[in-house]
């Protein structure tokens, strides 16, 4: 039975993210839209993740302006000198949850550290959708669960699938089927998605495998929550999410939230600024390059914090990105490149000839960067966060995807919004130099108007009446109910 002074204290959320790029981001976003509507926040964050925070980020500066809101800093178990990123991200889950699960679970045993008179005991739990721990750990301490999915809503989709997609004998994809084939068990999907569109984890020969089984299970815990959010919006995945309702009657989509937190920063008239929340020291140089450079004649190259490449792949890349005659943005993280021949190191011939055509850096502001009028086109690995950041900019995609949901979500790009093309699985001078063209000259109208309409929705659904918005409005009363119901 909650007190007297403790029903006036506003709701408390503790979020807990897988501590990489992408999830940190999009998990930041929620906490601060959840600060701008005067909840208590708890944010759990590796050591790891949050001196790159400090270092380089004003992310903890913007929320020191919410008394509401707390880091919780947690030792993920790894050495100081492991990478975390690219060829070594792999490493990071397994570490979290044998070294940052079981602490964060002690953290929660200790009400006292979490609650004061001045602040109630957790309302709600909202997990990394990737966390399967957190459906149990939810139901034994009796908090309602809101698991946070940060990669499209086709990929979680998919994975719904999976026993059906074994049962019909759709995967494991057999030996000699074209991995151009259509894929025809994952409702909504039937007339677009082919073999080589599923998430890449669904390449193996073994209905059995160990990583496909895990990541199925981890899925379909998120049926165990109270409710669901996504970081999309309806008029992107309208469908997928409609579909979904079956089994996950409560979904809030609330995206693109790095664009909502700024409608709701503006329309509040809060001077608290954006919660950018990228690891890395972003090189800015590369505005004042951008700035000499004419409208729309630019290629953003960057393929997020994870994808690496082969040396060989790095140069037929170069190649065709020179050889279409356009000017080019490349972010090359100094972990991009991996293999014994020449792992790490870019190529001197490549820095050098590279300042006639371009201009590269180790970590872009990519969002600025998409939104700068000289950049035309985004050579993309794929990724969620990309993507939406490209749609809200309206800038079109080439998309390289690497991993993950990335297979998928580059599909939707070429086939169902149509706003841009997809060369997923090859890496060929000449294909990177046409895709190039064909979308900075030969189709570039038409991809920029779609582009353009796309990005015009993406606007809408986070202003007030929009459905991102409505939808965010819902799960703020939600959360609010949980106070009378839970705590
Ligand atoms: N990003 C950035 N600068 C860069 C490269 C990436 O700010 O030079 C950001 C990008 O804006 C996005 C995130 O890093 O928000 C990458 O997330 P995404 O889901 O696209 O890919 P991941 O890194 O998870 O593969």
């Amino acid at each position: 039975m909650s007190s007297k002074s403790e029903v006036k204290l506003p709701a408390h959320v503790v979020i807990f993210p897988i501590p990489a790029q992408g999830h940190m981001n999009s998990m930041l976003n929620l906490a601060h839209l959840f600060c701008l509507s005067d909840f208590h926040v708890t944010f759990i964050v590796s050591e790891f993740c949050h001196r790159l925070l400090l270092k380089n980020t004003s992310v903890p500066a913007t929320f020191a302006a919410y008394p509401g809101f707390h880091f919780r800093i947690i030792p993920d178990g790894l050495p100081d000198d492991h990478p975390r990123f690219g060829a070594q991200a792999g490493g990071v889950s397994p570490a979290v949850i044998h070294n940052m699960v079981p602490l964060f679970k002690k953290m929660m045993a200790d009400k006292d550290l979490l609650a004061s008179p001045h602040r109630r005991p957790a309302t709600c739990f909202v997990a990394d959708g990737s966390f399967s721990f957190a459906a149990d750990f939810a139901e034994e301490n009796g908090l309602p669960l809101l698991y946070f999915r940060t990669p499209s809503a086709a990929y979680s989709w998919a994975f719904f699938q999976v026993d059906d997609l074994i049962q019909a004998q759709e995967i494991p994809i057999k030996a000699g089927k074209s991995m151009d084939g259509l894929v025809k068990g994952i409702p909504g999907m039937e007339g677009f998605l082919r073999r080589r569109d599923l998430p890449t984890f669904f390449r193996t020969d073994d209905a059995n495998d160990r990583l496909l089984q895990s990541l199925a299970a981890t899925t379909r815990q998120i049926v165990r929550a109270q409710a669901v959010i996504f970081n999309t919006f309806e008029d992107l995945e309208g469908p997928i999410l409609s579909a979904m309702l079956e089994d996950l009657p409560r979904i809030y989509s609330i995206g693109p939230i790095h664009e909502h937190q700024k409608s709701r920063i503006i329309e509040k008239k809060s001077e608290a600024s954006i919660v950018a929340g990228n690891l890395w020291a972003e090189d800015r140089s590369c505005i004042d390059w951008l700035n000499a450079q004419p409208a729309r004649s630019v290629i953003y190259v960057s393929f997020g914090s994870i994808t690496v490449v082969t040396r060989e792949q790095l140069m037929e890349f170069w190649h065709g990105l020179v050889n279409s005659s356009h000017k080019f943005l490349w972010v090359i993280r100094s972990d991009f490149i991996t293999g014994e021949d020449g792992g790490g190191q870019i190529p001197a011939e490549l820095i050098e000839s590279t300042k006639e055509k371009g201009y590269m850096v180790k970590w872009a502001p990519q969002e600025e960067v998409l939104n700068h009028p000289a950049v035309g086109a985004f050579l993309t690995h794929s990724g969620w966060n990309s993507t939406l950041e490209s749609i809200v900019a309206g800038v079109p995609m080439i998309c390289w995807p690497y991993f993950g949901d990335q297979t998928i979500n580059s599909r939707f790009v070429s086939e169902v919004w149509k706003i841009g093309l997809d060369i997923k699985d090859i890496c060929d001078r000449l294909i990177i130099e046409k895709a190039v063209r064909e979308v900075m000259e030969v189709r570039k109208d038409e991809f920029l108007e779609r582009a353009d309409g796309m990005a015009k929705m993406a606007k809408k659904a986070v202003q007030r009446g929009g459905s991102s918005y409505t939808n965010l409005d819902a799960l703020i009363q939600y959360i609010k109910s949980l106070i009378t119901i839970g705590t």
